[in-house]
Order: C-alpha cells, then structure tokens, then sequence
C-alpha cells in the first residue's frame, strides 16, 4: 500500500491522506475520488509518501483516480502551493479554483476534430516606431526571467508591441499567454490577434467562454498545442508547458485582483510564475500602477517608455472646464454642450463619461427627509427609470419605485443627483437629433448587447455615447474626438487612499479614447477645483509627475508599496459579533511574536452591511512582506482554532486593493 496526500476542496487549511493500491494509482498531479465524511470528493494527489501522520488502519483507500487526464505538472501544483500559501487559503480550494469547472466535477470534455483553419491571411505588421522597436528589442533581449515596465501613452502601440513579442515566442516554438482585464477582451482583441496569427492555436478564457469549451482550452494549454492563451485573470492559471512569455495589459486594472475566494491578483502571480518558468513578463499601461511604477523607478522592473502616440501626430488637448460659477445644464456646461454641437455638426463621436449607472443614485422625499435606502445593505436604492425599478447595486435587493413617500404620504418625491441614465436623457433632450447610445452595465448586461452596442459604435450608428469606465479600456473608435467627464470630483476626497491613483487612470483612460486616428482629440474635464493637482497632471499628460507625488504622500504616511498590508474581515448578524471575533483574533496575534508587524483597531468596514450581514475588519500592516507573510502564515493557523460563533464567517485579504 501506498500513502497519497490528497488536496480536497474544503474549507480548512489541511491536506488528507489515503492509501492507494499501487504506484500507477498514486500518481502526483492526478486527481482522484476519495471517501470524505458520508459522501465522495474529487481532489488532487499532491504527494505520496511513506508514512501518515496518522496511524495507517485509519487510513481510508482512494477511489478512482482519473486516469484519462495525465497528471498535472509539478510547476502547476508548485504555483497553487504558492497561491495558498501567499493568499492563506487552503491548498484544495486553490487547486480546484485553479481547474476549468468540468474538470472540477471529474468529466472530460468530448474532444473536438482540429477545427480546420479558415484561411485567413496573416495581418503583416507595421514598422515599428523607434520607441517600440527598442521596447521589442529589449524584451528580445531578456535571457530568462526579467520584469519589463512597458509604459505607454494612450495609442501609443503597447499593443503592437505584445504582438511582436509573441511572434517571436511563437517562431521559438513556444507560448505566450496574453492576460487582459474582463472588460477589455472583446472579440476585437481577439480578432486583432487571430488575423495576425493566423497558423497559431488561440484559447480564449474568461467567465463567458462555455464549460466545455473552456475545459477544452484548457487541455489544449496542457497538452501543448495551444500557442496563445489569451484572457482574463483566471487564464493565469492555465498549465502552459512550453511557457515562453508572459504579457499583463492594463497591468493597473483593479480587476485583476479576485475580490472573493481565493483573493488573489493576477497581475502578482503572474510574476511569481514567470520567475518561476524563467521566462520575460511584460506589463503594459499607460497608467501604471503606483507599485509597479516604484518597482519601475527603482530598478527592479525595466521600465520601457512609450511617449508618442503611433497613428495620431498628438495627444488630445486636455482642457479643465470650471464650474464654479457656471448655473449647470442638468449637469452639464455650457463648454461641453458647446464642443458636443460642434462634433455632431461635423460628424465626428463623443463620449460624456460618467462612472455611475442608473437614473439617479437615490430617491428622496423633500417634506420628511425619507431617502431609498436598500434594507439589507448600508447603501441607497438607485433609481432605474429605464425599468421603473429601485435597485441596491451591491446585493441586487429590486423594489418598484413608489407614487408617494412610504413614510409620510408626500407626493413630492425625487430622484437626487446623476447617472448615466439622466445623463442620456438630457443629452437626448439637449440634441433631438443625434442618436445617443448608453453604455454601461445596464445596456450591456450580456457579453452579446455588449457586443452588439460595440459593433453599432463601430459602425458609426452612434454620435454621442454615454458611458461608464466599460468603455474606457483598450478601445479604438477612430471617429471619437471628444471625451467629456462629468462627476468626476466626487471620486476626488473619497476615504481610500488609493482614490485619486483610480480616478487618474480613469480619465486618462477614457480621455485616450479621443482623437486616436487621424482626427484631432480634445477632453473636456468639468470639475469645481480646477486648480487640483490630479487635475492638472491630466492636462500635462504627467503622469509620472502624479506618480511622483502620490508616492511621496503613501511614503510620508507609510501606505503600500512601502508597507505591505493584509486585512481580516468578519461578517455576521451583528457588527458587536464581528467586532468580538476580530478583538480574539488580534488577542491571538499579540501572543504570537510577529516581529515588525502592526495590528490596528477592529473596525466596522466603510459599507459595514452587506446583504444583511454586519462587517468588520482588522487592518495588519508590515515594512517587510517576508515579515508579513511569517507572521499570516502563523496567525492563520490559529485562527483556524478560535471559537466563532456559526454564523460568523471570515478571510484574509493580502494585498487588498479596498481598505
Ligand atoms: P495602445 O495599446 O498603446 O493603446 P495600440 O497598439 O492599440 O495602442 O495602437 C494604437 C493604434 O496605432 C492602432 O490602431 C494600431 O494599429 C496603430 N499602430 C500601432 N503601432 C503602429 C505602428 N508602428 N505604425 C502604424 N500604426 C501603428
Ligand atoms: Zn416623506
Ligand atoms: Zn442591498
């Protein structure tokens, strides 16, 4: 008989042992049935051993393992251990995180015939600018593992770049893998990539890819004949064997970082698996990340600029609208109605850009002060005009919107304040004749309208588009010359530090949307403090000024990247519960020496109720990550053992984006 330690999909940071029959059974990398309590799970042999911690007649014997799948390759267990020991989460929930669903439940996918290859014919690259040419020739140099920081002005052709690097991966004979923000894969990117590959075998992963066929990409990644993986943040998962190259587009964007479950970023593991496969990783932006533009100023990373745009002689002409002293439109200036008219007198698309959806953020009574509040969530009900509905945006909660005020009776009730939805209907009311297109989650609610209302623009079926930040990445409308931002201030004194670095990238962004062909860009920014630096560095286009400066404030008030933080959350009936648990649990840390590691205050979180549960967390801060990560690695283990009440739930959070 053989020992095999089996990771299991439950929540407990422990691995279980069997016995297996023989040596072909027990087979590192093959997943297998076990017995578990009064039923049978499938998990992953991670390891066979010699002897079992516990005595062997109590050891029950494996079912079947799952013989028509070859065995995971050790780097790819290596990179879950990595994931559960850095995320402090239980190894079996990481690996079964980390397989395609199908595969999950133990089923193989029916194997497809090799589709034949429509013939298309290979898109011939351009010359390459000289800024990109070195970029290229740089990443071409690296001999293994080395990050490269590509930093790219909007349209500046970051992703001419990939392209090239791929090529050159491909003519190696081996992979790439292209990871992208959710919003950002479009069949466009897709495209883009197959007509310029046109022999290469391209799996696409993200959410919408159908269980079957992303159990497919996934053995096709596995078993080497895919040649590009491209996708989202889950396809960092993917096992590549011939792994030659790594690319993050929009290496900033917060959705690279899974906010449940296995809390991990994407962006991170990416990098830990490039120096794991000894291979060059390129993240591009053209608004780093603050931590990855320190890593870029400090050495760590190579940072590659890219100050020209490829196409367009310039960058848009960025101008401040003051609207201090400005009686509003409903919203909008006069200035931007006034270069709204003028693009549709020419022909030409605008965008007004506003990062919130719905009507109107919530409704209120004017005789008693009554306001739609969401009875499960410390949030407001949105006003949905659209559907007539009343909407919390966090859990879902939908209510009709009522005639008169629940409370007293007035009839005097109203929408407060501005969404996309308003936004559209005033623009439409401003412009009877322009045709006027939302886009936001509501009007794009499946991956088909989204690609539907994506075609429309392209087709130029659209003068004015509404929109929140889904349009602001990674497209290329060579008719749009005007961006417009309303609203933007209120992101500007918002709690989290990380705020003003969000709403920079944001407007840079969308701003980098105008004015990328031939036709001359302009961004319109109405704010109430023009003088605002965030405000100003836009219209340098300085990002490495803003850059600078944000990295001065977070060393000044040692916030990441000079200090590495983790925070513990607690969710149950009451925030006193919560609260207690968190007490506890730092009691615990304070009997642990965690040398150099600050515990803060249990705190209720900022929305300190979600879906009827009451939130708290404790913040864990360190200067020193291998401190950090000792200290998570003891804590956790300890936390395991703290009494809890049942219905109280809890995580870690490492690296967390939202404090
Ligand atoms: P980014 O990813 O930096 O936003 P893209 O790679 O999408 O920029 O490039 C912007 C536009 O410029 C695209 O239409 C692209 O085809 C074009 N482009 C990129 N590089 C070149 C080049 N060297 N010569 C001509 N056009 C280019
Ligand atoms: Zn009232
Ligand atoms: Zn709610």
């Amino acid at each position: 008989m053989i020992i095999v330690r089996v990771a299991l999909d439950v929540p407990l940071p422990r691995l279980f042992d069997y016995l297996a029959e023989d040596a072909d059974n027990a087979c590192v990398g093959r997943l297998a049935r076990v017995p578990f309590g009064k039923g049978e799970k499938l998990g992953l042999i991670v390891a066979v051993l010699e002897e079992s911690l516990q005595p062997q007649e109590k050891l029950k014997p494996i079912h079947a393992p799952l013989t028509d799948l070859p065995p995971l390759p050790a780097d790819w267990i290596a990179l879950c251990e990595f994931c559960a020991r850095y995320y402090q989460h239980p190894l079996g929930a990481v690996t079964s995180f980390a397989l395609p669903p199908l595969l999950r439940r133990g089923k193989l996918p029916r194997r497809r015939a090799a589709a034949a290859k429509v013939g298309a014919t290979a898109g011939s690259p351009p010359p390459l600018t000289d800024e990109q040419a070195g970029a290229l020739a740089a990443i071409g140099e690296a001999s293994g593992f080395e990050t490269f920081l590509l930093h790219g002005v909007t349209g500046s052709g970051k992703t001419e770049v990939y392209l090239q690097a791929i090529a050159r991966t491909l003519a190696q004979g081996r992979q790439a893998l292209m990871l992208v923000p959710e919003i950002a894969l479009t069949p466009q990117l897709e495209q883009r990539v197959a007509a310029r590959f046109p022999d290469a075998h391209i799996v696409s992963a993200h959410s919408g890819v159908a269980d079957a066929a992303r159990a497919r990409g996934f053995l096709d990644a596995f078993e080497g004949r895919a040649d590009i993986v491209l996708g989202t943040r889950l396809s960092v998962f993917m096992p590549l064997p011939r792994l030659g190259l790594i690319v993050v587009d929009e290496e900033h964007d917060p959705s690279f970082k899974q906010q449940d479950g296995l809390r991990y970023s994407a962006r991170d593991v990416a990098i830990f698996r490039a120096k794991q496969r000894d291979v060059p990783i390129v993240l591009g932006s053209a608004t780093p990340s603050l931590e990855s533009f320190h890593h870029g100023r400090s050495g760590r990373y190579r940072l590659l600029p890219l100050t020209q745009r490829a196409l367009a002689a310039n960058m848009p002409t960025v101008r401040i609208v003051d609207t201090r002293r400005e009686k509003l439109q409903d919203g909008m200036s006069q200035a931007l109605l006034d270069a709204l008219g003028l693009r549709l007198a020419r022909g030409e698309q605008s965008l007004v850009f506003l990062n919130r959806r719905g009507f109107a953020p919530v409704l209120a009574c004017t005789a008693c002060g009554w306001i739609s509040r969401c009875r499960r969530c410390a949030a407001n009900l949105v006003v949905h005009l659209a559907d007539r509905r009343l909407r919390c945006h966090h859990c879902g909660l939908e209510a009709g919107i009522p005639r008169t005020c629940p409370d007293c009776g007035n009839q005097d009730i109203h929408p407060f304040g501005r969404g996309t939805q308003r936004l559209e209907a005033t623009l439409q009311a401003c412009f009877p004749e322009a045709r006027v297109l939302r886009i936001d989650r509501d009007s794009a609610n499946s991956p088909k309208k989204w690609q539907a209302l994506l075609a429309q623009i392209h087709a130029g079926e659209a003068d004015i588009l509404v929109g929140t930040q889904m349009l602001a990445k990674g497209h290329d409308f060579p008719r749009l010359t005007l961006v417009g931002a309303v609203g933007a201030d209120a992101a500007l004194f918002a709690a989290d530090f990380r705020a003003p670095e969000r709403l920079f990238a944001q407007l840079m962004q969308v701003g980098g949307r105008s004015g990328r062909a031939q036709l001359p860009g302009e961004v319109l920014i109405q704010t109430e403090y023009p003088d605002h630096a965030l405000y100003q560095a836009l219209v340098e286009h300085d990002y490495a000024r803003f850059a600078s400066e944000q990295l001065d404030e977070r060393e000044q008030a040692g916030f990441p990247p000079y200090a590495y933080q983790a925070l513990l959350r607690a969710e149950a009936k009451s925030v006193e519960q919560s609260l207690a648990f968190l007490a506890t649990a730092r009691e615990a840390a304070l009997a642990l020496t965690g040398d150099g590691v600050m515990l803060y205050d249990p705190v209720p979180m900022r929305m300190y109720r979600l879906k009827n549960l009451e939130r708290a967390q404790l913040l864990v801060e360190s200067a020193s990550r291998p401190a950090l990560q000792a200290f998570l690695t003891t804590w956790n283990t300890a936390l395991y053992d703290l009494k809890t009440p049942r219905d109280l739930r809890w995580h870690l959070d490492v690296d967390p984006l939202e404090l």
